[in-house]
């Protein structure tokens, strides 16, 4: 009976290709957000901005037959009141969403325009318009 011992053999392996390639850090140290970020939100408030053109148009729309209607007494019902309230509101987001689109392109978007800072990626996933970061935006409760 011929002893046979068959070790198997656990997989051992020395690695001896050596490439051992470090992440490259980029000479240039941009404080702002990547590239790929920068796309990505570039196409979120473009998607807001266009979202917030429809609804200002839906808004405006509803709000046109009252307006025609009201005469020389401004006495208009509540619910229009509170449209024209949602269109300065819309309106005020358009151009906080269109002045991210120009600091995209600028390449300034992602950065605190108070403090310099960059803005964190949750607060700009939450508030993609901000220009603040999360301290300044605290006092600057609007
Ligand atoms: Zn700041």
């Amino acid at each position: 009976m011929p002893k046979k011992s068959t070790k198997p053999r656990s997989g051992h392996r020395t690695r001896s290709n050596g490439q051992d390639t470090p992440v490259k850090k980029p000479a240039t140290r941009r404080p702002g957000i990547k590239k790929q970020d920068l796309q990505r939100f570039r196409s979120l408030v473009t998607t807001m901005r266009d979202e917030t053109v429809s609804e200002l148009d839906s808004l405006t729309e509803s709000l046109m037959p009252e307006v025609v209607a009201v005469g020389e007494q401004p006495d208009e019902p509540l619910t229009s009141v509170q449209t024209v309230l949602m269109i300065q509101r819309q309106r005020k987001l358009l151009n906080l969403l269109e002045a991210s689109l120009v600091r995209i392109a600028q390449g300034s978007y992602g950065t605190c325009s108070s403090c310099g800072n960059p803005i964190e990626m949750g607060r700009l996933e939450a508030i993609p318009y901000t220009t603040l970061c999360v301290e300044c935006g605290k006092g600057k409760q609007e």
